[in-house]
């Protein structure tokens, strides 16, 4: 089964040459790993998905080439796949001399440091060549259990079928250990509820430098993609891994969860001692940070604001109070971007960031609701007070000096509690009120109607 990417005309700056070459190209058969959440894998629709496609159809968008996905039936099915020619590309994978030898690669899409990933009652490591006796489980066909096997030959590798296993057997104790990615393993811990298992150590050189592999023969097909790559900002990265990230934290989960690690932390920390064990309860805790804020903007990131909204429902429902959202959504914001390039679009969704941040009362929580997009929670608020709040938001964000003297505007929708109806109603009808405010020509708040 293929799933196809269109692409669209709005290239980047190709030489004539390569813009020759993408006009002929046919879809560009792709081999992915199906099983690898929250980075990529394959639904049950046969559809690419994760944080990896998301980044891949961006670099593919951009460079206006259609990508077609080769169905595998798991990770060394697709590089056995790659070997033969059977694909072009391999969508996302860290360089090695192996792979060297039949593939060249983009510049890294992604980075993200590996972990060791233990049960709670495992001792933190410090120095992974000083364990004795010890059992690392991995996935089959993974770089690190290359420079596992290759770095510490005192640790017995096991390989086992997929992800889910390798947790599993750290959980039931017939490993002491495997590693994951940091981002995959937040996602997984949290998100599966795993608390008996805990981040142990990270090695400064495992880094994952996630990448497109590009078969050999396919040299202009690689330039062209690295330019894809080179385009993406840190803002595409952090939208890609905020829609996946998305670790609900729920108050009673993660504090038991988060809870349970730091006094496994603190544990270590007193028999132990030592910075090494001070800076892994700072990964911790930093990992918690991560699954709520928005890396570009520093804000909340939208699953953050999202369990605060429906908590702040709750509230406000059981006391009978008020509460308003306001949707912001920077203005023209597309010709920013083409006109003054990605990173000056990234400055500006920062200086508006921080004008909302500065403006909104502590009460309230600002946070990244997509791309240009912002979401203000107000509790105890009226309509009108909201209102209020959204024009000195708008005067503020107009008063704000770009470059040579460019102004940017913004414009509000915003949503007052009404009945019974939930999160969903509430924005529904702020994103209506926004869209009001932009058919009246921007640079306006509105209100919605309540109901
Ligand atoms: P409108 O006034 O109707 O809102 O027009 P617009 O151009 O702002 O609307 P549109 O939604 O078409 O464009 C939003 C653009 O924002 C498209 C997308 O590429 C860009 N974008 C989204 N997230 C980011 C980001 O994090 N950084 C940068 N530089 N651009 C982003
Ligand atoms: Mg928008
Ligand atoms: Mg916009």
């Amino acid at each position: 089964m293929l799933s196809v990417v269109a692409p669209t005309a709005d290239a980047l700056e190709l030489t004539a040459e390569e813009r020759a070459y993408v006009r002929t190209l046919p879809p560009v058969t792709m081999c992915v790993d199906s099983d690898w959440r929250p980075y990529e894998w394959v639904d049950e629709r046969g559809i690419h998905r994760g944080i990896a496609a998301d980044l891949l159809r961006l670099v593919a968008r951009r460079v206006g080439i259609a990508l077609e996905l080769v169905r595998t039936a798991d990770w060394e099915e697709s590089l056995a796949a790659s070997k033969v020619g059977r694909c072009k590309i391999l969508s996302f994978l860290n360089q090695t001399e192996k792979r060297d030898v039949w593939l060249n690669f983009t510049a890294p899409v992604l980075s993200d440091p590996n972990v060791f990933v233990t049960r709670q009652d495992h001792p933190l490591i410090a120095d992974p060549a000083a364990l004795r006796g010890e059992t690392i489980v991995f996935p089959a066909g993974t770089a690190m259990e290359e420079m596992i096997r290759r770095d510490y030959p005192n640790l017995r590798v096991v390989v086992v079928e997929s992800e889910e296993e390798a947790l599993a057997w750290v959980d039931d104790r017939r490993a002491d250990m495997t590693m994951r990615s940091r981002i995959v393993a937040a996602y997984v811990i949290r998100g599966e509820g795993l608390f008996n298992l805990k981040i142990a150590g990270q090695l400064p050189d495992y880094v994952n430098r996630l990448r497109i592999g590009v078969a050999k023969s396919e040299t202009v097909l690689r330039e062209v993609l690295d330019q894809g790559v080179a385009s993406l900002s840190r803002a595409d990265l952090d939208d890609a891994i905020n829609n996946y990230v998305t670790i609900t934290v729920q108050e009673e989960g993660l504090d038991y969860g988060l809870a349970l690690r730091l006094f496994g932390m603190v544990a270590a920390l007193v028999a132990v001692g030592g910075v090494y064990h001070v800076r892994l309860q700072r990964l911790n805790r930093e990992l918690v940070r991560l699954s709520r804020t928005d890396a570009l903007t520093g804000l909340s990131n939208r699953a953050h604001v999202d369990a605060e909204l429906a908590r702040e429902l709750d509230r406000a429902r059981r006391y009978g109070h008020a509460c308003a959202i306001v949707m912001f959504d920077v203005d023209d914001f597309k010709a920013i971007n083409d006109c003054q390039g990605h990173a000056e679009g990234d400055r500006v969704l920062c200086a508006i960031a921080s004008v909302i941040a500065e403006t909104v009362r502590a009460s309230d929580l600002v946070g990244r609701w997509g791309g240009e997009e912002f979401l203000v929670l107000c509790p105890e608020t009226s309509a009108d007070d909201a209102r209020a709040l959204a024009e000195r938001v708008r005067l503020a964000v107009r008063g704000l000096g770009f470059g040579d003297g460019r102004i940017h505007t913004i414009s509000a929708g915003v949503a007052e509690i009404s009945g019974d109806g939930g999160a969903d109603d509430l924005l529904r009808r702020a994103d209506a009120a926004l869209y009001d405010a932009k058919r009246a020509g921007r640079d306006r708040v509105c209100v919605a109607a309540t109901g």
